[in-house]
């Protein structure tokens, strides 16, 4: 696509890194008109993410594009922790799916990219704007103006009804918006390099808390290997980064490093930062733009995701009219803390990893290695539970009270075990669809809802599944259901039943993004669901 002097869409989405294009695709999911812009006609190719995490390859199946990031992944890869002995003490194996996924996964950032600008291939309503520079802002209440600059200089308008900026780090439109970037910068710089031929026998992502010089190696998939060692003060990017340095780095480690293949290298400096806000009228800032973390939790482009999720189902249902334009403030209420607790995750590992006295790092040694002999540590950290799930207690969630020992529901990922559905097993999303879904256990969920309710859920194209427990037998499959369209599906991993069973609601309201906006009873669904409508601002 060209830029005419003046385009007209409903979203324009500005930057087409992995965060830009994951929300362009889910947006083309939802059939919203889309123009996605980047300045660069190329896919990045630094060495970048290679971590990508359960609700982040939950995202990709909504979009319709798990199966070819899958092809360049390797699924369930521990992350182990290395004290200034080389000696392991921490192995983070959690083994896992709660959400149909494993929870550590090894990608690599541009074939994964590449996947995501293919999908963009099946909208005939996404339209893709390469070499095109965003270079100023103006909105009024009604739509968004963004002036954009080609590779010969000419300019054009692009007007829409929202915009995502999800320009990366530097981002102009948070720059355009007067948006300040809370936080740090940290002194220390990092040299990263991805080689091809692994030459080691290493099958995990090793953080080596070595005082000598702190490095990271990680097990890649199609044998290559990454490292990133810790650059002291005074070391020159530069220097660091030609050939003799690499080779004398990479000698440390393995016998040969004149026998391998650098394939990409580059000094990174890292930040913790957050921008202070995340919605400026029309425009919402995602991914990079809105925060930026180190990368040692590796969750910088998986909170991106988190906002390409959370954002896209919004604008979705304001530009279906299916909500209030009010929604989409709801996204900064939700995901802005959030973001803010991974970043804090990310800074606390790199204090761990970083120390390069070795008094300091022997003390950190005796410290955690006492800690994660305890029981009660050692599952916290191999189960991964260090981790902050979001909670979205103000947003588009329906709180209720619950008993004092009944876990969190509402606000939180619903789970995602395998269903069978006519004989056929299935992930739960897809018998969920890319909407709403209200599912119900062993219950008829929309049994005690009045005209007004059923005319609701089907305004929001919500889908109805009955879950009926594992192997329960025809009277079950074949019970009567007030809404005739209902899915009948099969608990097969009887994972549902045991969800249900220690929660006082049979009745889940699931959100497009699959977060639980309200548990309850077929009783109780009219009244959650008007509280639903009233959060979402739509018109009853
Ligand atoms: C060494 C390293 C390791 C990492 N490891 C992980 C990991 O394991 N897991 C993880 O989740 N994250 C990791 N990250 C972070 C991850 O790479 C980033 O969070 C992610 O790339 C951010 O994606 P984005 O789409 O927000 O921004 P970007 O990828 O930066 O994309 C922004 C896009 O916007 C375009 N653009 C900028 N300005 C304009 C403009 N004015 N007009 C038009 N286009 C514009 C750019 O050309 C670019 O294509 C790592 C990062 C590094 C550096």
């Amino acid at each position: 696509m060209s830029a005419d002097p003046e385009v007209v869409t409903q979203v324009a989405v500005v930057g087409a890194g992995p965060v830009g294009a994951m929300t362009a695709n889910l947006l083309g999911c939802y059939g919203i008109e889309t123009v996605l812009v980047d300045r660069a006609t190329e896919i990045v190719d630094y060495p970048r993410a290679i971590g990508v995490d359960d609700e982040a390859l939950r995202t990709f199946q909504a979009a319709g594009l798990v199966e070819p990031v899958l092809a360049d992944t390797i699924q369930n890869v521990p992350l182990r922790f290395f004290d200034a002995r080389g000696r392991c003490f921490a192995d983070v194996r959690p083994t896992t799916r709660e959400y149909g996924w494993y929870r550590r996964n090894v990608f690599v950032q541009p074939q994964a990219e590449r996947a995501l600008r293919a999908g963009l291939e099946r909208f005939p309503h996404v339209h893709t704007l390469l070499g095109h520079e965003v270079v100023g802002l103006a909105q009024t209440g009604d739509a968004v103006t963004l002036d954009v600059r080609a590779a010969d200089g000419t300019r054009s308008r692009l007007r829409a009804d929202y915009v995502v900026g999800a320009d990366g780090g530097r981002s102009t439109v948070r720059e355009l918006l007067g948006v300040p970037l809370e936080g740090d910068t940290h002194p220390r710089r990092w040299v990263v390099v991805d080689c091809a031929n692994d030459p080691l026998d290493a099958p995990f992502t090793g953080l080596h808390c070595d005082p000598r010089r702190p490095y990271v190696c990680a097990h890649m998939p199609h044998d290559h290997r990454r490292w990133e060692f810790m650059l002291f003060p005074g070391e020159d990017s530069g220097d660091m980064l030609a050939p003799s340095k690499i080779l004398e780095l990479l000698g440390h480690h393995v016998e040969r490093p004149e026998e391998l293949e650098v394939v990409r290298a580059r000094v990174y400096t890292h930040h913790s930062r957050l921008a202070s806000r995340f919605v400026v009228g029309r425009v919402l800032l995602a991914g990079d733009a809105a925060h930026l973390m180190p990368p040692w939790a590796g969750q910088g482009m998986n909170t991106g995701f988190r906002d390409a999720a959370n954002l896209s189902w919004k604008l979705a249902a304001c530009l279906l009219g299916r909500a209030a334009p009010g929604l989409v403030a709801t996204y900064e209420a939700e995901r802005r803390d959030h973001a803010r607790s991974m970043i804090d995750l990310s800074t606390r590992l790199g204090r761990i990893l970083s120390p390069t006295r070795t008094s300091t790092a022997r003390a950190r040694d005796v410290v955690l290695r006492a800690a994660t002999v305890a029981p009660g540590v050692r599952s916290w950290v191999v189960e991964m539970r260090f981790k902050p799930v979001p909670r979205y207690e103000d947003g588009v969630v329906v709180p209720a009270r619950r008993p004092r020992r009944e876990p969190a529901s509402v606000g939180r990922m619903f789970i995602q075990p395998d269903v069978e559905l006519d004989g056929r097993c299935a992930k739960l999303d897809e018998v969920l669809g890319s909407g709403f879904a209200v599912l119900g256990f062993e219950c008829d969920p929309v049994g005690g809802l009045d005209q007004a309710g059923l005319d609701w859920l089907a305004g929001l194209g919500a889908r109805v599944v009955r879950v009926v427990e594992s192997r329960a037998g025809e009277r079950h499959l074949r019970a009567e259901q007030r809404w005739p369209a209902t899915v009948v599906v099969e608990d097969v991993e009887s994972l549902l039943r045991a969800w249900f069973a220690v929660r006082t609601g049979n009745v889940v309201v699931l959100r497009p993004d699959r977060y639980v906006a309200a548990l309850t009873t077929p009783q109780g669904l009219g009244s959650a669901l008007a509280t639903l409508r009233q959060r979402m601002g739509a018109a009853s």
